[in-house]
């Protein structure tokens, strides 16, 4: 089989219709026709195989806002089989630095925002060279038509690597190929109903799986139109919803949450509007109800990067009846729910949810031990604990991996925590979360200093600055003697949950 790439993409999509405006950029108003999106990508990735020699497999890391500059590079390449690295630019030089010496990358891309970032990495790890969003090509024709393309027969080849924390609170890179990507926009199109005629705002950061993976890829498979923002403040949102006349959006509860509270929401016209989509953590029965207020419906799912941002929907009609629920397994997948034995639960038990199909990743950048660890027998696990009701609806009742979600932010204790415990006059500490009405949860520090008295929260807080990455700091810390553990020494952090609930 010769698979399609997804550089190939544009080249159907200027085919089947050339003048058909792909992307809109919000911040300079520039409107891009897949035509001219595909020449934009082709000269780039011309210039990366004349200029840089970038070959297939070899790792391009970006730090930049979300703009046109972006998927030109995804696109350019995924037309060279190179693996583009987005990172996250809120993440500190030192956060940054693990990420890129671990991933190796020949070229830095940036754009003009990050430049003393990119200075700064220059210094702590080894790029090789960088190159600035404004000297990419453009839409040079001459230049276009010297690429040489290259071939995948499967769709194996990884085209993206993006780095989630982990529980161990070191990096790891989730490897994603272009079987992946393109099962998730056909499994998008057919499940969540997708439309060629739709258009969607993204303003979700493409260093997220979210922010490509939701809508981008998706429409632009279906020919569709992305509008770009490079801020997810509600007032660009509710605006752009109104000017460009979006028919769906996509945002983590957090972002529909500040939408709704927001002056402007009554007076924005959301006639455009076919549905919302929310996901990334549970979205409170008030955020929808205030929105079927004003007759508008969202669909809800679920998904992680590993298995894709798209796994699970729930259509807006059971928004009520099956609330907390986050729907049906996406069409080409498998959902299974396992004991710690991987055997499959009795009806109606929680269990772990495991899932297999060919939007599954490839694993964890040079980690085949936690990739071994999550995928076994063909089936990648969760790491979430779900049960399925009588009628085939699941719900995500808890995790097994100690991570929560501030603000559609992913934070991993375990991180936290190897920052804090290198504070000289500290012994042990535990970050659990704690409810917050903003961001749904928040951190917070379980501290036992080495002696009682001897620091101060402020110390502690200002400790972690510049080492951790601001939503990452906790929000508080509390003092005791000694954490709770367990027979096996393990810190119960379940028990300091309910100690420290709602203090
Ligand atoms: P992004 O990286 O763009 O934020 P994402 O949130 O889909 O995408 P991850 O960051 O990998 O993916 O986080 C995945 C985890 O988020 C899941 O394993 C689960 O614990 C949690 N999650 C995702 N969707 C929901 C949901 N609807 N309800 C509850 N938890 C969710």
């Amino acid at each position: 089989m010769t698979f399609i790439t997804l550089g190939e993409w544009l080249a159907r999509r200027e085919f089947l219709s050339p003048h058909k405006v792909g992307l809109i950029d919000e911040e300079t108003g520039l409107h891009f026709t897949y035509r001219m999106l595909n020449l934009r990508a082709r000269a780039l990735a011309a210039y990366l195989q004349q200029q840089y020699h970038l070959r297939q497999g070899e790792r391009v890391a970006i730090v930049a806002f979300n703009a046109p500059e972006y998927l030109d590079a995804f696109f350019a390449c995924t037309l060279l089989g190179a693996i583009l690295v987005p990172v996250n630019w809120r993440l500190t030089v030192r956060e940054l630095g693990i990420i890129l010496n671990d991933c190796q990358p020949v070229l830095l891309l940036y754009d003009s925002a990050h430049e003393e970032l990119v200075n700064s990495l220059k210094v702590c790890c080894k790029v090789h060279s960088v190159l600035a969003f404004c000297d990419f090509p453009g839409e040079q024709t001459a230049l276009a038509d010297q690429l040489r393309p290259f071939a995948t027969t499967d769709g194996e080849d990884v085209t993206l690597i993006l780095y989630t924390s982990g529980t161990t609170g070191m990096p790891k890179g989730v490897m994603l190929s272009q079987r992946m990507i393109t099962w998730n926009a056909i499994n998008t199109q057919i499940s969540w109903g997708l439309h060629e005629t739709d258009i969607a705002p993204t303003f979700a950061p493409f260093f997220h799986a979210s922010g490509l993976n939701v809508l981008t890829t998706p429409l632009y498979h279906l020919g569709g139109t992305v509008v770009l923002l490079r801020s997810s403040a509600p007032q660009a949102i509710l605006s752009v919803i109104e000017k460009q006349r979006c028919t769906v959006v996509f945002a983590v509860p957090t972002v529909f949450q500040h939408m709704l509270q927001h002056p402007d929401f009554a007076s924005t016209d959301f006639s455009s509007v076919r549905f919302f989509i929310t996901g990334g953590s549970p979205c409170p029965l008030h955020v929808i109800a205030g929105y079927a207020e004003r007759g508008l419906g969202f669909r809800q799912g679920y998904g992680l990067t590993e298995v894709g941002v798209n796994c699970f929907s729930l259509a807006p009609e059971h928004a009520v009846s099956k609330a907390g629920s986050v729907g049906h397994p996406i069409f080409h997948s498998r959902a299974r729910i396992v004991d710690e034995f991987d055997q499959d639960v009795p009806a109606g038990e929680v269990g772990e949810l495991a899932l297999a199909g060919p939007h599954v990743c490839s694993g964890y950048w040079q980690q085949p031990e936690a990739t071994a660890n999550a995928y076994r027998d063909g089936w990648w696990h969760t790491g979430d604990q779900v049960r399925c009701d009588a009628d085939g609806f699941y719900y995500i009742v808890g995790r097994q991996k100690d991570m929560f979600i501030s603000g559609g932010e992913n934070i991993y204790p375990a991180e936290v925590e190897n920052v804090i415990i290198t504070h000289p006059k500290i012994l042990e500490v535990a970050v659990i979360p704690q409810p917050d009405a903003r961001w749904g949860e928040v951190g917070l520090a379980v501290v036992v200093p080495r002696i009682p008295g001897s620091l101060s929260s402020e110390e502690i807080l200002s400790f972690c600055e510049g080492k951790l990455a601001r939503y990452k700091l906790p929000r508080a810390v509390r003092f005791v003697e000694a954490l709770p553990r367990n027979v096996m020494g393990k810190i119960m952090k379940a028990e300091l949950v309910k100690e420290f609930q709602c203090t």
